[in-house]
């Protein structure tokens, strides 16, 4: 479709990167059916092709935006699932991205929600704090209710997270292994230690030794969707010299993290540096060099300990992003799984980062709607391979949900996945 950036603006090689894709949708709708958002609210504004036309005249005119702008992009989940649906090739990610970061540049939001995003930055980055935030939930939980909204919410959600021992994963020494450094990440070794733990065993009965990529943190991921490019940018360079530091590609064969969420972040890292010709070609060389768990498991045919039935929910990073949905339905069936696919599964499950806490009414029927699909399969447990949905779907009206990592490991003899141990197995 026609644009009228000007010369000027197309000098910003992120408004291109925009406009190119902008020029691209022909406005068809075909992406509309699979938008969450459209399904659940039958609005075109909580649709790609409305968001697509507010977006542009957003960024064509400049300055401030409308709330009515900010409100629709506010409900966009990044699923990306407009993206894998759309005949033209609009990579819709280039656009939700740079509009975000306009929005955050630009936009003057209500003084609760810019600390709300301003906590959600600051805490959820850093599994410290992660830890120390879980503990005064916990504390504050029989008087959360006289939080304002959110915050309330944000609180409710920390007291319900059981809390979990440090763990850091064995580093089993391989004669002649493969060695891949770990990327600590942020929410998950606070929530969920138990995954990079059982990613470390099995990857290790592969010959792949993971070694703790020290100095590295967040991957950035979680900032960079609330339009904080300077935060994102931060966490990456972080990530990109302690890689190089210690050692970069002469002495590992790439980098992993072990939430889907993160590793399509960090493969699709390059644009995020569009403008800075010093770090490109860092950001490019580590963007080559990132692994997810699923590009480096293999099956390996094996015994699970007994039959179960596991509903495969698979992420949008894992299937819009890094398209490697099929990947893990493989691997769950070659351990002997019998692997149910869950009906509606294009649809995102309400997670999405820091999108349940940002959005609850709208995540929360997500996850009721995905939930309730889950239902009639009648599963023993959920696996999935991101930490956000699985802490998002985890909850006493649900079966108990677990990494693919942790059910692989079971299967070949590691311990039972915690949230199966917990329930009786
Ligand atoms: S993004 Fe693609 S599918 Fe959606 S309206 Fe544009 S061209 Fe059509
Ligand atoms: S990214 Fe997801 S929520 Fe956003 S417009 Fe596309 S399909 Fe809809």
């Amino acid at each position: 479709m026609r644009t009228n950036f000007t010369p000027t603006q197309l000098t910003d090689p992120h408004l291109a990167e925009a406009e190119k894709n902008l020029r691209a949708c022909v406005h068809c709708g075909i992406c509309t059916a699979t938008c969450p958002t459209y399904v659940l609210l039958g609005d075109e504004r909580d649709g790609p092709r409305g968001r697509i036309v507010m977006m542009q005249n957003m960024l064509e005119n400049g300055g401030s935006p409308s709330p009515e702008t900010v409100l629709h992009v506010d409900r966009c989940l990044s699923c990306l699932a407009c993206r894998t649906a759309c005949p033209s090739g609009v990579d819709y990610a280039r656009l939700v991205d740079e509009a975000r970061v306009h929005i955050q540049t630009t936009y003057r939001r209500p003084l609760g929600d810019k600390l709300l995003r301003w906590l959600i930055a600051t805490v959820m980055t850093r599994p410290a704090l992660v830890r120390s935030g879980m503990f005064a939930a916990r504390l504050m939980a029989p008087i959360a209710f006289l939080l304002p909204g959110r915050l309330a919410l944000m609180a409710a959600m920390g007291a319900h997270v059981r809390p979990q021992p440090e763990m850091t994963p064995t580093r089993a020494i391989i004669p002649n292994a493969k060695r891949i450094a770990l990327m600590p990440g942020c929410v998950q070794p606070a929530l969920a230690p138990q995954i990079d733990a059982a990613v470390a065993r099995l990857l290790a009965r592969r010959g792949i030794e993971l070694v703790p990529l020290e100095g590295a943190g967040c991957c950035g991921s979680l900032v960079h969707h609330l339009g904080r490019s300077e935060d994102a940018k931060n966490w990456a360079r972080r990530a990109i010299e302690a890689y190089e530091h210690a050692g970069g590609e002469r002495f590992f064969e790439g980098v992993l993290i072990t939430a889907t969420g993160c590793s399509s972040h960090l493969k699709d890292l390059t644009h995020l540096f569009l403008d800075d010709p010093l770090w490109l070609p860092r950001a490019r060389a580590f963007a080559v060099a990132s692994r997810d768990f699923l590009d480096l498991a293999t099956p390996a045919p094996s015994l699970p300990t007994r039959k179960l039935r596991i509903a495969w929910q698979v992420a949008c990073s894992l299937q819009n992003g890094l398209k490697l949905a099929a990947r893990g339905e493989e691997l769950l069936a070659a351990a002997g799984f019998e692997v149910l696919s869950v009906p509606e599964g294009h649809l995102c499950c309400g997670s999405a980062g820091s999108y349940s806490i940002l959005q609850p009414e709208i995540s929360g029927q997500l996850r009721a709607r995905k939930l309730g699909n889950i239902a009639a399969l009648n599963a023993d447990a959920i696996a999935t391979s991101n930490i956000g949905c699985l802490n998002h779907l985890s909850g006493s009206d649900a079966p108990p949900v677990v990494h693919l990592a942790e059910l692989l490991d079971w299967a070949e003899g590691g311990p039972m996945p915690l949230a199966l141990s917990r329930q009786g197995g």
